[in-house]
């Protein structure tokens, strides 16, 4: 298992990104399921400047 908790600079101001964790919910087109995606996003406080973080797996 491998784990990055490494801070990432924005590229934007420098200021420190944050990791966060988004959810994307999808429905399946004709039928009432849902599927929902998890993956996590580099945010910056700052500018608001965001980045997807490597290594997302449904
Ligand atoms: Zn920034």
């Amino acid at each position: 298992m491998e784990m990055s908790i490494d801070a990432k600079e924005c590229p934007m101001c420098g200021e420190r990104m944050r990791l966060v964790p988004r959810e994307v919910v999808d429905r399946i087109p004709g039928t009432p399921k849902t599927t929902t995606t998890r993956y996590q996003e580099w945010l910056c406080p700052e500018c608001d400047y965001f980045e997807e973080s490597e290594g997302t797996e449904g």
